[in-house]
């Protein structure tokens, strides 16, 4: 029996990963893609390119914006209708290279293999900050910058976060399952980048599938298998850590001050496909899931509006009531389809009015459920308290800033207390104030 790792605290919301065993299928991309130059943590690319510019599949039209950036390229061939504002996950209207597709899909001439055996790590770094590759968990912070550890601070071990713990995604199990070569050869370059002496793959147990697939290559590829129990936030970078490695990062600090990378399966690919084919970052897997006609995996052009992806799964059932960015404990709800898929887009999610949470918070009730769900270690009902009060300097002491957000706390709440949104505001207003 192999042995499951966990860690202390978290939740078991439904699964409802409806589309596990549905392969990966080709969107074919629409006439006109929307790119935004903000598709990462950290400043929005520049924009490279100008209305009327002949663009191909990967050629470059936003270049990183000072250390904090990352690339950005067009996922067609076609011609720029103008760089412009545009509808964004971010609720806000932001710079987009807007494309009409001329349907060659024409790689850029540019685009050639870098691989050799003897490829260097600082070679690898820079293919992965020119390609724009991010992470593909949802946080898409530049894998360049996460490989350049600070003078001083070393690697010795990459965890392979193939955990997917959101309720409803499938689109990380369908690319271990359909490309775990091209996954693992992607994770050697990261190992290799890192000087990293172990790697180890993470699959949640409810992925067994993926694991026996995993299994057949380790030896091949000199990794080992960590399955975790199924339990969010499984795949939180912190939780990840401390269930396979019993490391703790330290407060305000990050993995790798305890020598720890980890990285999403999906960025690995990303990798591989960058390395080894040359192509940039421009297309992901997305699931389309919850209530539309016939739930799919597609691999689809970034920039791609939503309103495509929902209208060749068959369009909505029933009436919508939300659409959901991701999954449904962190994901972000959007004003409408038209908003574009990004580097960051792991799924879109539809509810029905009668499936959405509209319950009033009542006062809480003291049964201490938020705090024993906590991954963090926190004190939930006390944060929301004193952000209902303004106490944001009380909440700080009480390690506020430590909050993943998960929302553990908020599922768990008799009261239906907002506590993670509680907190969101907390954490901004001690943002505001630089602390
Ligand atoms: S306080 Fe933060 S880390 Fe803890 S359960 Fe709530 S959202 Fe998650
Ligand atoms: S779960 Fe809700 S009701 Fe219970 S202690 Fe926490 S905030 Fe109060």
């Amino acid at each position: 029996m192999p042995k499951f790792f966990t860690f202390k605290g978290g939740i078991h919301p439904g699964e409802f990963k409806f589309t596990e065993r549905d392969a990966i299928e080709d969107f074919v991309a629409p006439d006109v893609v929307y790119i935004p130059l903000s598709q990462h943590f950290g400043k929005p690319a520049k924009p490279v390119v100008k209305k009327g510019d002949k663009v191909y599949v990967g050629s470059l039209v936003g270049e990183p914006d000072g250390g904090f950036s990352a690339s950005i390229h067009s996922s067609v061939s076609g011609t720029v209708k103008k760089v412009d504002k545009y509808h964004h996950f971010s609720g806000n209207m932001e710079q987009t290279v807007i494309i009409e597709n001329d349907g060659q899909m024409e790689k850029d001439p540019a685009i050639k293999s870098a691989y050799s055996d003897s490829i260097t790590p600082e070679k690898i770094i820079e293919i992965a900050r020119d390609y724009g590759i991010v992470g593909l968990g949802g946080a898409t912070f530049p894998a360049s910058i996460k490989m350049s550890p600070p003078q001083g601070k070393t690697f010795d071990t990459l965890i392979l976060n193939g955990a997917e713990c959101e309720p409803y995604l499938t689109s990380d199990h369908r690319l271990m399952i359909e490309f775990p070569e091209e996954i693992i050869l992607g994770a050697l370059l990261i190992k290799k980048a890192i000087n990293a002496n172990k790697l180890i793959i993470a699959i949640e147990e409810n992925k067994m599938d993926a694991v026996s697939v995993y299994e057949k290559i380790k030896d091949k590829y000199k990794f080992d298998i960590a399955i975790l129990k199924t339990k969010y936030p499984q795949g939180g970078e912190k939780q990840i850590i401390k269930a396979i490695l019993d490391r703790e990062v330290p407060e305000g600090g990050l993995p790798v001050d305890i020598h720890t990378y980890v990285q999403n399966v999906g960025t690995a690919y990303a990798l591989w496909d960058a390395v080894y084919n040359g192509m940039p970052l421009v297309k992901r897997i997305v699931s389309i899931t919850g209530s539309v006609k016939n739930r799919k995996n597609l691999k689809v052009a970034i920039g791609t509006p939503i309103s495509a992806l929902i209208e060749h799964c068959g369009g909505y059932m029933g009436e919508a009531g939300k659409l959901i960015t991701g999954g449904p404990m962190m994901g972000i709800a959007l004003y409408t389809d038209e908003i574009p898929v990004t580097k960051g887009t792991s799924g879109v999610l539809i509810q029905r009015k009668e499936e959405m949470s509209l319950d009033e918070p009542t006062n809480c009730i003291r049964c201490g459920r938020c705090i024993s769900s906590c991954p963090m270690d926190l004190m939930p009902n006390l944060l929301g308290d004193f952000s209902e009060f303004y106490k944001f300097e009380e909440s700080k002491e009480l390690g506020v800033l430590n909050c993943i957000e998960c929302g553990s706390c908020s599922y768990v709440c008799p009261a239906k207390r907002h506590l993670v949104q509680l907190i969101k505001v907390t954490k901004a207003e001690l943002k505001k104030k630089g602390r």
